[in-house]
């Protein structure tokens, strides 16, 4: 269990490195800049706020002129094939700042720099890169900054994170967040479940789970900070087990004093326990009524060769469950179309499942084989153009009863946050434009005067 947690030393030593990197940058560079780029989930977006953090308590400020930059840190995304061209196409960028301002570090690290065959490519074919890094490596970016800097050599930072390799959790990473009013909360890491499509237990390792109390005392600094909105995050929140599980981790950080409201994700559905919908049910103020629950398919055949471990009709139940709970509640989803062997009529019962369910919104798709994982090496590809077809037919069917689903806000009073530029978001986190600005991060009542599929338009009344 220990080994899971970077100790102490460890992460002091890195503050030591900083206080190294510091020192040099301050002769290298007149004022040290770092430029953070993200691709991919709310996880990448979490892990840059960390190494942003680092790179601060390095020297380095922020910007976001990536031209002048003295760092450029790129977080890769390896969801999909497109994800990894535009992180490919999007480092290809910098060769020519680097060309102009030879002293400029950069650096690639992510899900897609943690795949061996990926970091070789950049060492190839990507002379510009300074530093490479893998997921389990971002809490010694100050050492690995270190040694690029004193030994002005290229440096590679990627273990496997094979099957039986955990990955590590380390606590005390100072962290840049970009936003002073809403914020990301890691609790876990990895995934164990190994959906035959999807390469994230392949570059992010093992599920570990951090320590509750840790994690409630970022929460609670957070509410004290007036921060209003917190997103708990895991690749499958619902799988954690600290020295509590998630259920009982949710009630006690929707039960700290203040006005917030609490989102989690990503949850898989075998894991919705009737506890989660219990918790979530007591704390109808805090806990935010949006239930993100990836379907992925709604054919029996398609969920066992995916290895989603449940069926649809189980997933009906779940849903069933939510909704008795908590009927304002919105169920947003992720479905994949076109995955390997799926037929025209099986693709139907995702379609019939959409309407079954009523979704507020659905995140579509298209299937794209991952090196290394089950379903690439799969017989029955679909070809792109049907896949292009169910992408299209769903998106249409959804959008129809996304529209209805809006109509029912219709001249009713929610509770919004601002975002600021008119814009706000309701407890089920859909987008409200309001008729009058009003500051980010200050909750505001507002009557529901226009709807639309994806959104909603109200007047300010309070
Ligand atoms: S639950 Fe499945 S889809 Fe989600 S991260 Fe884990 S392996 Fe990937």
């Amino acid at each position: 269990m220990t080994d899971i947690y970077v100790s102490p030393q460890v992460m002091e030593s890195q503050k030591e490195y900083a206080c190294r990197v510091r020192e040099i940058i301050k002769e290298k560079y007149s004022s040290p800049t770092v430029f953070l780029r993200t691709f991919g989930c709310q996880q990448n977006e979490a892990d840059t706020e960390r190494l942003g953090g680092i790179a601060v308590e390095c020297g380095y400020t922020l910007t976001d002129d990536e031209e002048s930059a003295d760092l450029i840190i790129i977080n890769t995304c390896a969801i999909r094939e497109h994800a990894e061209k535009r992180a490919l196409s999007g480092t290809g960028q910098f060769k020519k700042i680097k060309k102009d301002r030879p002293n400029t570090v950069i650096a690639v690290c992510g899900c897609m720099a943690q795949q061996e065959y990926r970091k070789d490519q950049i060492k190839n074919s990507y002379p510009y890169v300074d530093l490479v890094f893998g997921t389990d490596k971002n809490h010694l970016l100050a050492e690995m900054l270190y040694t690029v800097l004193k030994t002005g050599k290229r440096q590679y930072y990627v273990s496997g994170l094979s099957h039986d390799k955990l990955g590590v959790i380390a606590e005390d990473v100072p962290v840049l967040r970009s936003s002073d009013y809403k914020a990301w909360v890691s609790i876990m890491y990895g995934c164990n479940n190994f959906c035959s499509y999807c390469v994230v237990p392949h570059v992010r390792g093992r599920e570990r789970s951090r320590n509750s109390a840790e994690i409630l005392k970022e929460i609670k600094g957070l509410i004290d900070a007036g921060y209003k909105d917190i997103t708990l995050l895991g690749q499958n929140v619902n799988s954690y087990k600290g020295d509590m599980d998630f259920p009982e981790l949710l009630d006690a950080a929707a039960s700290a004093n203040g006005e917030y409201r609490i989102r989690f994700m990503t949850s898989h559905p075998k894991d919705a326990s009737d506890k989660l919908i219990e918790v979530m049910k007591n704390h109808p103020e805090t806990i935010a009524r949006h239930f993100h629950l990836p379907a992925q398919s709604g054919n029996d055949r398609i969920l066992k060769a995916m290895n989603r471990k449940y069926t649809r009709e189980k997933y009906l139940e779940t849903v069933k469950k939510i909704r008795a709970a908590m009927p304002d509640v919105a169920i947003t989803t992720d479905i994949i179309c076109g995955f390997p062997t799926e037929t025209a009529e099986e693709f139907e019962d995702t379609v019939s499942l959409i309407k079954e369910v009523g979704y507020d919104m659905i995140y579509t798709f298209i299937y794209s084989p991952r090196p290394g994982t089950v379903a690439a090496k799969m017989e029955g590809h679909i070809p792109h153009d049907e896949q292009v077809r169910r992408f299209k037919a769903l998106s249409a069917a959804q959008d129809e009863i996304s529209a209805e689903k809006s109509k029912s806000y219709m001249g009713k009073t929610v509770k919004v946050l601002s975002d600021g530029n008119q814009e706000a978001r309701n407890s089920q986190n859909k987008i409200v434009t309001l008729d009058k600005d009003v500051p980010a991060g200050t909750f505001v009542k507002v009557e529901i005067t226009e709807t639309k599929a994806y959104g909603l338009k109200g007047k300010v009344i309070n």
